[in-house]
């Protein structure tokens, strides 16, 4: 047994409920994307903030407080319970610092917001948005006050959605990251080496015939149809309701079939996360992934760094050409080429992975300002299209394209952008493990040795769920804190070296 200590058994009973409130949760937000009617939305807001609100309320019941506390103190537990008792008392701590009043404000306010955002963003209107925006940043700087930080408020909002990380560490990243990423661009695009544009990008596609090309290449991933499904949503997403029920979106915007493609292929990378932590941790609080960064780690990892390779497309070319049809006039190199068109672009959605990290970094020094009162909401779009141009050559004409692009500030998300670049990060040092520790990447792809890739993410971090900080899961599962040179590695092998 994983769990053998009473105190933690008695805690992992009372959970339970909470459990399964979150359970309900997952599944009424995953229907709310994908299949229920337009209107049901007011009442499906009502019913998920009353669950959430619950859900607090019996995480702060004083016996459930005080039996996690006691854990606390008991030493000897093994290291699943450690972090259960872990997991709950940094929930509990973060509920009870944050007054009711401010979380009911911050929900009002992005509810508010959000819908103005649609609105700013059609018309390309900043200044729309622009009050909204203060009041989100106002009541995230309170956030901050309240949890508590060192240095710098924009620590205890990165803590929030990535357990232990700090500025240095983000930091630390990009200082490396961007001047490295930018030498490799700069060369790219002045020797042409990988394509700015691509015919294949103009080609329409059959939305039926997508879905299988998609079903087959999940196949091809042996995606276990009979514990998880794919849909269809506007934004692609991965939810799940347990280790045995996971569900993933894709989008079929009727061309470019890439996009919808590696949707389904970084939604995998989630979804696999999740199918494969150990059954024994089922309904407990440590029955999910680790940390944002950890889990995009999993998705970059399929999508990128296995997605994109050249034998992943040469895997791959014959359900195209089956499926598809109209690929079998491009060579396996120039669908290679396709997938890895390299365009400096504006918008970050559309954005390759080595202009992408350029995109996380302009959020990543704004947010970090304007937490810290630096700079104002006003200027925002001036600052925004300065350094866009600075980062990757392109100026937004319209706030649209720029500062209003994205939904993450209206839904009150400050903090969240770094956790992609981490992801990116780690996704590059886990394929320099696999190379050490099984054999090249490229040719267990070649080899079909995709039941050896799942095997041992499962080992190295999937079967733990949280059991383990993320930084702490990092140092155990690849030997290392997080390490930009392995991206740094890649790009260079992958863009310079590499010829295409
Ligand atoms: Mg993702």
């Amino acid at each position: 047994m994983v769990f053998e200590n009473p105190v933690v058994k008695e805690i992992l009973e009372k959970y339970r409920v909470i459990w399964a409130l979150n359970h309900a949760g997952a599944l009424m937000g995953w229907d709310s994307q994908t299949y229920m009617p337009e209107k049901g939305v007011v009442e499906r807001a009502i019913a998920r903030a009353e669950i959430s609100v619950l859900v607090q309320q019996l995480m702060l019941r004083d016996e459930f407080v005080s039996l996690v506390e006691r854990a606390k103190s008991i030493e000897g537990l093994n290291e699943y319970e450690s972090g259960v008792v872990r997991v709950l008392d940094r929930a509990i701590s973060i509920y009870k610092k944050i007054p009711p009043r401010l979380v009911h404000e911050i929900a009002k306010t992005s509810q508010e917001a959000q819908k103005v955002w649609v609105k700013a963003k059609e018309k390309s209107d900043y200044n729309m948005f622009k009050p909204y925006l203060s009041k989100i940043v106002k009541l995230a700087r309170e956030v901050a006050d309240h949890l508590g930080y060192e240095d710098h408020p924009y620590n205890a909002l990165l803590d929030l959605y990535e357990e232990g990380l700090r500025i240095s560490d983000v930091d630390s990243i990009f200082d490396k990251l961007i001047p490295e990423s930018k030498r490799i661009l700069d060369k790219v695009l002045s020797e042409e080496r990988y394509p700015r544009r691509h015919e294949l990008e103009d080609l329409e596609y059959k939305v039926d015939i997508m879905k299988e090309v998609n079903k087959r290449i999940l196949d091809l991933l042996e995606f276990p149809w009979d514990r998880a499904r794919l849909d269809v949503s506007p934004h692609p997403f991965t939810t799940h309701m347990g280790i045995d029920d996971v569900r993933i979106t894709t989008r079929y915007e009727g061309r470019d079939f890439r996009r919808s493609m590696y949707a389904v292929i970084h939604e995998y990378g989630h979804a696999l996360y999740e199918l494969q932590i150990d059954p024994n941790l089922r309904a407990t609080p440590i029955a999910s992934g680790a940390s944002l960064g950890i889990h995009e780690s999993q998705s970059r990892f399929w999508e990128n760094i296995v997605g994109r390779s050249m034998p992943f497309t040469i895997k791959i070319k014959s359900i195209l050409d089956n499926i598809l049809g109209f690929t079998r006039k491009y060579s396996t190199e120039d669908l290679y080429r396709y997938f890895n068109i390299v365009r400096p672009s504006l918008i970050r959605v559309d954005s390759d992975e080595l202009t992408y990290n350029f995109h996380i970094y302009l959020r990543y020094t704004i947010e970090k300002d304007l937490i810290a009162g630096e700079i104002n909401v006003d200027d925002l779009p001036e600052i925004w299209n300065e350094t866009m141009e600075k980062l990757l050559g392109v100026r937004p004409k319209r706030d649209s394209e720029g500062v209003l692009q994205d939904i993450h500030w209206s839904g009150g998300s400050i903090g969240y952008f770094p956790t992609y670049t981490l992801g990116n990060v780690i996704a590059a040092q886990i394929k320099a493990r696999i190379e050490q520790d099984l054999n090249k990447l490229d040719e267990l792809i070649l080899e079909d040795r995709f039941s050896d890739l799942r095997n041992y993410l499962r080992e190295k971090i999937h079967k733990w769920g949280s059991t383990f900080a993320p930084k702490d899961l990092l140092v155990r599962s690849i030997g290392e804190q997080m390490n930009p040179e392995y991206l740094v590695a890649y790009f260079e092998q992958k863009y310079l070296k590499h010829r295409v």
